[in-house]
């Protein structure tokens, strides 16, 4: 009994790895720059591009992210990443 639920959870482990993997590219996105927060007064450097919890869609910093967010994933936001200019 003991040894069908450790199967069982090896499998649930490999299944998690397995999403974790192909919603990779869907929960970043890289940009040449990095907008600025929509939210903040003063410009600061936004952290995800992503919906929030009245709706629309706005660059929001990490601060915002966590107030106003619902998260990270295909239909709910990716996280901003500066792409190096100087890499290609
Ligand atoms: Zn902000």
């Amino acid at each position: 009994m003991r040894m069908e639920v450790i199967r069982q959870l090896k499998k649930l482990e490999s299944v998690q790895a397995m999403v974790s993997m192909m919603t990779k590219a869907d929960t970043e996105v890289e940009l040449l720059r990095i907008p600025d927060c929509n939210y903040c007064t003063t410009p600061t450097p936004s952290y995800v591009d992503g919906k929030t919890t009245t709706g629309p869609w706005a660059y929001m910093c990490e601060w915002h992210f966590h107030l106003m967010g619902i998260g990270l994933g295909l239909g709910r936001g990716q996280k901003l990443i500066l792409k190096g200019e100087d890499n290609e």
